[in-house]
């Protein structure tokens, strides 16, 4: 047998530097190794992914590509316009390769898209080689040693990865990648897409950008948003491994920050900078290796001595929710990112329990709900502080964990009584970082449908923001019509005299209205859309009930729908 004539297939390990599978397509020795991207119809058409998010995937390959060929010239990051699962039979053939390498992934679309890639190997004769290393440990591994169940707290997730093992130490990016072999495209017409024959590559062969495989030019470029027909991205905020290594040095260089980190300190209405280190985007895309970052700071909380914070506060904690997420996600597999059938969530009739006219029952005003959900997805729910950290949102593609708190909370079970998904939806479009188990997981926590419970410890739209933003510099910055409203009003503008708001140049409209239109020289901002006190206590008395119901969406009431006429 000839020497390995490898694809490496990146996915959301878009890095050199400590890539356990890249390592291990390397030492292979390959005689040809091609560094590949294809287009996934699953990303491309099926998730929502707004402009930003598109943006830092460009960047991100663009940065990785350029790293490519600065350890080989004739190399670069080969974009594949086509889905994986049509692709690959037809390159194992026509580029004759013998190993197909890539890092393992277990969101659950990534898990059997990735089974379906495996089974097309074996029939074509090519060797499959994963190694995980988008998670400090293993996360099947994490399930195994947690009697495969999910984890639904820290605490379990460290203990089953105490009991998995050390976290390994991170690895250095190659030095020089081989050179790659022919890259024929033209393959054989006559050849049918192999099973299974998704309907989103023939949407793909429709779409005129993706009608080549190779790109508009046939040099396996990566795509730019024009290209895809995107508007210009608003986010400030740049991807690409170079940019996340030189932020994470930063962030390492102070001592201080990075060994006494406590998250519960960090605010949320601090901006330019920002309290946090906003390295969740870099996780999402594999720009940077989780176990460098777990490690970098390890090291310096190691030599910092007495007054360094510790998990689940610390740095090094947040990545352990990030774990847990993740193997939480690797145990329950599809139903993790929904209620229904979902055996570790609690189901919750969401909607509007707004009575429950003395029957018991309750009565759903979706209408109503929807409007809710559209003033809160639109930034104009005439709560300032709510509002701010949706636009803030919409504009950067990310925002403080506290204030996805907030945002989360005031959606579900402290404000509207709306369901957790509708809510995730949003994020999943409007992330930078979204990652399918941290989101959901996040969701379930904040809606109290899994893995918090609290559900009475509601956040206050108004004395929340207060707490960490007395002024208001956060809301005024976000929501520019009240700019110049006196301190005392810039969380409950409904509450300022009209000499406040006459003083202030705003207008505060009760008309449903989105506001931010301009009245005259006076700028417009809708009134609340409820009594956040009255709307708590209905929240917290409907979640009351529900939880003595006790359904879990594996429930066969719930399936069937029965649970309404609990
Ligand atoms: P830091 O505080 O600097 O933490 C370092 C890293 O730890 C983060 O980059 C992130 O990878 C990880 N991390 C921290 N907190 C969490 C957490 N609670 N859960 C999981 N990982 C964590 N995070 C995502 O990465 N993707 C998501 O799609 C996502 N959706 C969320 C939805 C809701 C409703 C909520 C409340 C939180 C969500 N989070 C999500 C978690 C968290 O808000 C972000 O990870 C964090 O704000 C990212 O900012 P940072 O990098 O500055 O975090």
């Amino acid at each position: 047998m000839g020497k390995p004539r490898v694809i490496y297939w990146f996915r959301t390990d878009l890095r050199l530097h400590d890539s356990p599978a890249l390592k291990a397509a390397l030492d292979l020795e390959p005689s040809a190794f091609w560094p590949v991207f294809t287009w996934d119809p699953h990303y491309v058409y099926r998730v929502k992914v707004g402009v930003n998010r598109w943006q830092y995937l460009l960047d991100c390959q663009n940065d990785l590509s350029s790293s490519i060929r600065k350890r080989n010239p004739k190399s670069k990051l080969f974009v594949l316009r086509e889905a994986p699962q049509t692709l690959f039979p037809k390159l194992f053939k026509a580029w004759n390769v013998t190993h197909l390498v890539f890092e393992k992934d277990t969101d659950s679309y990534a898990r059997e898209r990735d089974s379906v890639i495996i089974d097309l190997a074996k029939k074509a004769g090519v060797e499959i080689i994963t190694r995980y290393g988008r998670t400090l440990w293993d996360s099947d591994d994490v399930v195994a040693k947690n009697g495969g169940k999910p984890t639904m707290s820290i605490t379990q997730l460290q203990a089953a990865g105490h009991k998995v093992g050390s976290i390994p130490r991170p690895i250095p990016a190659p030095d020089h990648l081989p050179d790659p072999g022919e890259m024929p495209v033209n393959f054989d017409q006559d050849q049918p897409d192999p099973e299974p024959d998704l309907n989103a590559s023939h949407r793909i062969k429709e779409e005129k950008a993706y009608h080549n495989i190779a790109g508009p030019k046939d040099n396996f470029a990566v795509a730019t948003l024009e290209e895809l027909g995107f508007p210009t991205a608003t986010t400030p905020h740049r991807g690409g491994e170079t940019l996340a290594l030189k932020t994470l040095d930063k962030i390492i260089a102070d001592a201080e920050y990075t060994a006494t980190f406590q998250k519960p300190k960090t605010s949320p209405t601090a901006f330019a900078p920002q309290s946090t280190t906003l390295l969740s985007p870099c996780l999402h895309f594999g720009a940077l290796s989780p176990r460098l970052f777990y490690w970098r700071v390890q090291d310096v909380v190691d030599g910092y001595g007495k007054g360094a914070s510790k998990p689940p506060e610390s740095l090094t904690g947040q990545l352990f929710f990030r774990d847990m997420y993740f193997a939480a996600q690797a145990a329950v597999g599809a139903p993790f990112g929904r209620a229904v059938g979902n055996a570790h969530a609690r189901f919750i009739p969401w909607h509007l329990p707004t009575t429950t006219k003395g029957d018991g029952r309750y009565h759903v005003d979706s209408s109503q709900a929807e409007t809710w959900v559209r003033h809160w997805a639109a930034g104009t729910t005439g709560f300032p502080f709510v509002d701010a950290l949706m636009r803030q949102l919409r504009a950067e593609g990310w925002i403080h964990h506290l204030g996805r708190h907030m945002l989360a909370c005031f959606l579900t079970r402290g404000g509207c009584y709306v369901h957790w998904e509708r809510g995730a939806d949003v994020f999943e479009e409007l992330l930078l970082d979204h990652e399918p188990a941290c989101n959901a997981g996040n969701w379930q926590w904040l809606s109290c449908a899994a893995f918090y419970h609290q559900y009475f410890r509601c956040y206050s739209p108004v004395t929340f923001g207060q707490k960490w933003d007395r002024n208001g510099d956060y809301v005024r910055r976000w929501v520019p019509e009240l700019e110049r409203l006196d301190a005392k009003f810039i969380y409950e503008p409904w509450k300022a005299s009209q000499a406040a708001l006459d003083k202030a140049g705003v207008v505060i409209r009760g008309d449903g209205e989105e506001g931010g239109e301009s009245e005259g020289n006076k700028k417009t901002y809708p009134e609340p859309m409820f009594d956040f006190g009255e709307r708590r206590k209905v929240c917290i008395a409907a979640m009351k009930t529900a939880y003595s119901i006790g359904l879990y969406g594996d429930d066969e009431r719930v399936k069937d729908g029965t649970w309404r006429a609990l």
